[in-house]
């Protein structure tokens, strides 16, 4: 249910009605807006009392049913969009933030040097994996710690945020130490300790949708997240399994516009997962811009060949180059903006 609360009223009665929601045995999530403060009041409502009862409370205006299964996540409770703050880089705003490194971090010179390539195209997020997903126990599992530490030194040398993937809670405090996006990747949508562990931490969170995912079950595990006291959560569209075998998966495009609609959350694209081919991601990652994403995840290696991991969907630098150069065109043709000085432009070999 949305309490929404009468004009003018101050910080007491706000904790007075927390307090009254609290003790009717449901939790509250105080939202602020420019004109109104509402509280969402979340939990079971059956076996509880009615909330409808908070009507005749005199600071309260109106109590209102949320009609989707996931609450804080709707754009019924907010109206605004949420813009995640990650040390002077917003996602959610104007711009469109791009973020791109290696899929895995294979050793301190790999990260250094992609890192710098990409903070010279213009990426505002350096990505790269420690602790890898891995289908077959046998394939690279990734540095872990020693990989985090890297992703660290390049973060020091560059000044770009580091967004890393965490795959348990035993690692989640280490990862939080060291990084400043915390992944949750499409295999671990669905676990529900993590996802609250994520929450509880209150860094901001990029939670990739599953494979197998409707758009409802993505936005219930980001409610997840956000009842756990985070509201810094970015959604991540990565392409989704179809009997389509041309690409590695099927990059739901549609799923961006249908997520602004439903939540104010702000929706990244990986179009690297999503088509899982190197000539096919700059295609899929101007159309996600075209479509209103707020931001990109891309896959880059200087040597992509030889890499541990995802080498056949990373770019060279030089495509990541040209790429930027496309969306520096694209952005502002849909009222949006993306780095618009290039730290450096050109010169890497493909
Ligand atoms: C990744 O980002 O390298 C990754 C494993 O992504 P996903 O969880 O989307 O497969
Ligand atoms: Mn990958």
């Amino acid at each position: 249910m949305i309490i929404v609360l009468k004009s003018g009223i101050n910080d007491a009665d706000v904790d007075e009605v927390c307090r009254r929601i609290t003790e009717m045995g449901y939790g509250p999530h105080v939202i602020r807006g420019e004109f109104k403060t509402i509280v969402a009041a979340v939990g079971e409502e059956r076996g509880r009392p009615d909330l409808r009862l908070l009507e005749a409370m005199e600071t309260v205006e109106s109590v209102m049913p949320v009609q989707q299964p996931f609450k804080l996540a709707s754009r019924e409770v907010r109206r605004d969009s949420t813009e995640v703050r990650i040390n002077g880089v917003t996602v959610g705003g104007h711009d469109v933030v791009v973020m791109a490194g290696p899929c895995s971090v294979e050793s301190q010179a790999q990260v250094l040097e992609v890192a710098d390539a990409v903070k010279g195209s213009g990426a505002k997020v350096l990505r790269g994996g420690a602790y890898k997903p891995r289908t077959s126990p046998y394939a690279f599992q990734g540095l872990k710690e020693e990989g985090l530490r890297y992703l660290a030194e390049a973060r020091k040398r560059t000044g770009l945020p580091v967004v890393t993937e965490v795959l348990e809670t035993e690692s989640v405090e280490v990862v939080a130490e060291y990084s400043d996006i915390l992944q949750i990747g499409a295999r671990n949508i669905q676990n529900f300790t993590l996802l609250r562990r994520v929450g509880e931490i209150g860094k901001p969170v990029l939670l990739k949708r599953g494979m197998a995912t409707s758009i409802q079950e993505f936005l219930l595990s980001a409610e997840y997240i956000l009842s756990a006291g985070n509201p810094n959560v970015i959604l991540c569209e990565r392409g989704i399994r179809t009997f389509e075998t041309a690409t590695r998966n099927t990059f739901d495009i549609s799923a961006i516009p249908v997520v602004k609609k439903l939540s104010h959350l702000p929706i990244v694209a990986d179009p690297s997962h999503g088509a899982g081919r190197r000539d096919m991601v700059a295609p899929m990652a101007r159309a996600a811009v075209a479509a209103g994403a707020d931001g990109l995840i891309i896959e880059v290696h200087c040597d992509p060949d030889h890499a541990l991991s995802d080498g056949a969907q990373s770019m060279f630098p030089a495509q990541f180059d040209r790429l930027m150069a496309e969306l520096r065109i694209i952005a502002p043709a849909i009222g949006r903006s993306i780095c618009l000085e290039p730290v450096r432009r050109g010169g890497w070999g493909s």
